[in-house]
């Protein structure tokens, strides 16, 4: 008689989902193993935030444009999958910070706006005297309370002053969480900070003393090379390849789970279409609200309810080259609150990443949308578009429309990590290995939002699964 397979369901088809269900296919076909496995996305597409369009030319990322080269998962991953041929670095380039309406280039040797070198520090004007002044009282205030959570922008506020944060620190952070850093985590986001606080009391001493280790690390023999990959052809392509690989039988796209249940040793899956499906485990690689609100009957899960996502859009501009005129040297800039602006970053996107544009051709690509400023992401295409031109034409000589223009709403899309986010999960975790064996929680929402840390996620969940089954 055939063993009965075991049925190990993955919910999500977004990085963590995907990369669940790669890894867990491998295990099963190396190791012979008799587990069923199905994937379940609820779109009619795999990738979730993975998207890319092809036009003109132009390869246009409406999500992710790219993930750290040191997170070496994605390499990993890729070469599983035959796409680490497209991998292609980023081209380094001048950054800046966009300040009052005025361009500051972004002061050597700071690491997310700390500063680690006396010298360009003093020497620009990104900061006033007095705010330098401040900066400095980091080399005499003392630690912070060992072991308490607390938010970014109280840590960096009390250690470097108010200007440091909203002219440079802010505009970074908020570049990769669009969130609000006075109520953003610091032991979740950058636990690094907290420790070199607690190590040389000096943010700016231990940045220093530390930084120096950093840079030994192997260094691209190309300095023109960027610390970013991506894939030439676009994330999309790399959602596709890892699909490729799937049995697609397993793959089960436009329905949507609404709800599940714990019966006896299993647990059954309730579908948007009625319909019920058996699992035995389970992977829920979707956000936290949509799984607590798979996971109703269990309130330990509430928590998520109040955990806010925010709301931002990209907006991609296509021009001929010669609609800009007096092009400014550099990769980018971010977009400090001070000043009245919409966008919250540019990316000159064909000086950054070369494949993405035609020759003669010109992509600029913008961010609109951050914590507390999120209803411009309600307009419409063409509202959205008009405002980021109007900013855009602050800073630039755009004489020319652009040739095509898109615009990528990402609605409730970037979960923020808020102050106890660690403890809050830890809690969570506890229940569902009391209430819940078996299930496992993998994606942005829980243990990092980049790209790369949603694969490791996926990857971790899937050996969480098979060491659940086996001790069953
Ligand atoms: C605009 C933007 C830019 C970004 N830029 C970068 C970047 O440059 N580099 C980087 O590393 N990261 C970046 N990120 C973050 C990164 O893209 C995401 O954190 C990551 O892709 C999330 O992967 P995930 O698998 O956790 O979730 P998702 O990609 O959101 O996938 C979750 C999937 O679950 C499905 N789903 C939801 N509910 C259900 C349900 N009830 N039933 C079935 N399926 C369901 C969804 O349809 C979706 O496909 C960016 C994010 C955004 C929004």
């Amino acid at each position: 008689m055939a063993e009965e397979k075991q049925k190990v369901v993955i919910i999500g088809g977004g990085a963590a989902g995907l990369t669940a269900a790669f890894y867990l296919q491998k295990e099963v076909e190396e190791n012979n193993l008799p587990i069923e496995i199905q994937l379940i996305e609820a779109s009619h597409r795999l990738g979730g935030k993975m998207q890319t369009v092809v036009r003109d030319g132009f390869t246009i990322e409406r999500g992710p444009d790219s993930f750290l080269a040191r997170k070496t998962s994605m390499i990993r991953l890729a070469k599983e999958v035959g796409m680490d041929d497209k991998l292609v670095h980023n081209s380094t380039g001048k950054s800046y910070v966009l300040v009052n309406e005025k361009l500051y280039s972004m002061p050597g040797g700071s690491i997310m706006g700390i500063p680690t070198e006396i010298g360009p520090f003093i020497t620009t004007n990104l900061f006033s005297i007095p705010g330098k002044l401040r900066a400095a009282a980091d080399f005499i205030l003392p630690r912070s309370e060992s072991g308490k959570d607390q938010s970014l922008g109280n840590f960096f506020r009390r250690r470097l002053g108010d200007e440091v944060v909203e002219n440079l620190i802010e505009p970074l952070l908020s570049g990769i969480y669009a969130g609000d850093i006075d109520q953003m985590s610091l032991m979740t986001t950058f636990p690094q900070f907290y420790e070199v606080e607690q190590k040389y009391r000096s943010l700016i001493i231990g940045m220093k003393k530390t930084a120096p280790a950093k840079q030994k690390q192997p260094v691209s023999q190309d300095k023109s090379k960027g610390a970013f990959l991506t894939f030439k052809t676009g994330l999309q392509s790399f959602a596709e390849a890892i699909e490729a690989k799937l049995d697609p039988t397993i793959i089960l796209k436009g329905h949507r789970v609404e709800k599940i249940t714990r019966f006896k040793q299993k647990y059954e899956i309730y579908l948007n279409n009625g319909e019920t499906i058996d699992a035995d485990s389970i992977i829920a690689a979707v956000p936290h609200k949509a799984a607590q609100a798979m996971f109703s009957d269990y309130r330990f899960f509430d928590p998520f309810k109040s955990v806010p996502s925010t709301s931002v859009a990209t907006v991609a501009l296509a021009f001929p080259e010669e609609a800009i005129k007096n092009d400014i040297d550099g990769t980018g800039f971010v977009v400090s609150r001070r000043g009245d602006y919409s966008i919250t970053a540019c990316t000159w996107t064909h000086k950054k990443w070369v494949h993405s544009a035609p020759k003669g051709k010109v992509l600029l690509r913008c961010y609109v949308g951050r914590a507390g400023a999120e209803t411009i992401v309600d307009l419409s295409d063409d509202q959205i578009i008009k405002i980021v031109l109007d900013d855009l034409k602050k800073t630039m000589d755009i004489t020319l429309n652009p040739d095509f223009a898109i615009v990528s709403r990402w609605k409730n899309s970037m979960p923020q990590y808020t102050v106890g986010h660690k403890q809050r999960m830890a809690t969570i975790l506890d229940h569902m290995k009391e209430e819940l064996p078996g299930v496992f929680l993998a994606g942005a929402s829980y243990g990092g939002v980049g790209v790369p840390d949603c694969v490791d996620q996926g990857e971790a969940a899937v050996q969480d699964v098979l060491a659940y089954l086996k001790s069953n």
